[in-house]
């Protein structure tokens, strides 16, 4: 299921597209001039606007410049007019995904909004392989990528580094031994003694908590260590 918003003053046109694309089973909801679609942009969540140019309150133009502030996700095909090469040009330019000259069939619109639409699901897929981040109060790791941040600072991690802080993320809350925490990053087959956990859990706290109001590696006496947001 997906969400879009028609953007479109003329409630005729406005009601032919609802029924086209409920008739696909689209989600739809209409804005009917400038202001509300912004309202309506802002309040939602939508994965493609279908957008007149010539609207009242706001230009369809205005709208997607706004949008393109900080949003370059949402699909937006832009209906324009037939002979106004000028709205084409700069919705183009503003990072409008496509545009449809008025009067339209309703074909052609439906296999660009399919298109529209597989493309933002190629980029959704792709963003998901760049890989989950698991979080804990401001620190954030990022299996796919390695990146690890605490607010928003880059913290450079060793590979084993890495490896132990994200299983302590993963059992975030859980108090962790030696031993466990040994088979988990090291395997079993390490024949270490577990003092290597120590010395590890030393370096990963000062790259992580050193010089933060807030501890997230905590040690449990006799038992091992845990990783929380609260003491
Ligand atoms: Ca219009």
């Amino acid at each position: 299921m997906s969400g879009i918003l028609i953007v479109e003053d003329e409630h005729k046109i406005s009601r032919l597209l609802q029924i086209e694309l409920e008739a696909e089973g689209y989600e739809v909801s209409q804005a009917y001039n400038g202001a509300q679609a912004w309202d309506m942009y802002r309040e939602g969540s939508w994965d493609l606007i279908l957008l007149d140019v010539m609207l009242p309150e706001m230009s369809g133009i205005e709208i997607l410049r706004r949008i393109r502030a900080n949003d370059p996700a949402t699909m937006v095909i832009l209906l324009t007019a037939k002979d106004s090469v000028e709205d084409k040009v700069s919705g183009l330019d503003l990072g409008a995904n496509d545009y449809v000259t008025k009067p339209f069939q309703i074909e052609e619109l439906l296999a660009r909004i399919r298109a529209a639409l597989r493309l933002r699901e190629q980029q959704q897929s792709s963003a998901m392989e760049d890989g989950e981040w698991l979080s804990a109060g401001g620190l954030r790791l990022n299996e796919g990528t390695h990146q690890v941040e605490r607010d928003g600072q880059p913290i450079e991690l060793t590979p084993r580094e890495f490896e132990l802080l994200a299983y302590l993320l993963r059992n975030q809350r859980q108090v962790l031994n030696r031993e466990q925490i040994l088979a988990a990053v090291w395997g079993y087959d390490y024949y270490g003694d577990t003092n290597v956990v120590d010395v590890y859990i030393r370096y990963v706290r000062k790259k992580v908590d050193q010089g933060y109001e807030r501890e997230l590696i905590h040690t449990v006496r006799g038992v091992g260590y845990v990783l929380r947001d609260h003491a």
